[in-house]
């Protein structure tokens, strides 16, 4: 069981204009077997949150905790973070040139277990996540994330989910430039992730394609760096009906 607690957090990034405020004053609680939804239109903040949670070093808390179990992740290197059970599925996944799939994810298993995975269950484990995900076993040999198509990075984000078996996944946007069949093999390995490890997840996204798959319990709308409203997935149904526009001035242009 573990708990990931956002309070009142403020957050500001560096820009040509100067020091730019992107998060108002976030309050969040995400437990171990719930999922929760994070909606909103485009630039309210919602990756600027993950990143965040990440520890990316664009992103300046000013006001505000981000706690795991307790313990100050804001104080924990990007590393730590991962060691304590948090996952982020980033919008923009890195290319790592010279890195291939499966000594990434043998690298990354070491550093967060603290010990090397027993070669034999390790390699069955990765065969068959790979399987489950629909991936060609060519697949382990490539680079990481180099030239991979949005839905090979998306896989192998979900593949590392599954292998990496964290407390708490943040996935941003992990619909984005999915074709339905992808979307379904994606949405299956985060409800695998989600039976097998009772993970908490904190899915981020524009639209509402993906709650069809992946349901969320709690639904938090977020519009300019704020949690605007929040309820249960009645709240998203509402805003594939409705979108965004009740929630911004008159006018204002919605992509
Ligand atoms: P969302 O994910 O909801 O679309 P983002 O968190 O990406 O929103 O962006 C929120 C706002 O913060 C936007 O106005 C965006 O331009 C700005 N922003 C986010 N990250 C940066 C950055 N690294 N540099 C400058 N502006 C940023
Ligand atoms: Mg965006
Ligand atoms: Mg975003």
């Amino acid at each position: 069981m573990a708990v990931l607690e956002i309070r009142d957090l403020h957050v500001t990034v560096e820009t040509d204009e100067g020091t730019t405020p992107i998060l108002n004053g976030v309050n969040l609680t995400i437990n171990s077997d719930e999922t929760h939804a994070i909606m909103g239109p485009n630039g309210s903040g919602k990756s600027t949150l993950a990143s965040t949670i990440a520890g990316h070093p664009k992103y300046t808390v000013t006001g505000g905790t981000i706690t795991l179990d307790g313990e100050d992740v804001l104080e924990m290197s990007v590393d730590e973070r991962a060691r304590a059970g948090l996952f982020l599925a980033m919008q923009y996944p890195v290319e790592i040139p010279g890195v291939t799939v499966t000594n990434f994810l043998r690298t990354a298993k070491t550093a967060i277990d603290g010990e090397a995975p027993s070669i034999r269950t390790w390699t069955k484990d990765v065969k068959e996540g790979m399987a489950n995900l629909r991936m060609d076993p060519k697949f382990a040999q490539r680079n990481v994330n180099e030239g991979f198509s949005g839905g090979e990075k998306k896989r192998h984000e979900i593949l590392q989910l599954e292998l990496l078996k964290p407390q708490i996944a943040i996935l941003d946007e992990t619909d984005s430039g999915l074709d339905v069949d992808a979307l379904k093999i994606v949405s299956e390995g985060v409800n695998r992730a989600k039976e097998n490890t009772g993970l908490g997840v904190l899915l981020i996204t524009h639209y509402t394609r993906i709650l069809r798959y992946i349901k969320p319990q709690f639904v938090h709308v977020m519009v300019k760096g704020k949690i605007a409203e929040e309820g249960g997935p009645e709240l998203a149904e509402r805003l594939e009906n409705e979108g965004y526009a009740a929630y911004l001035p008159e006018g204002a242009p919605l992509e």
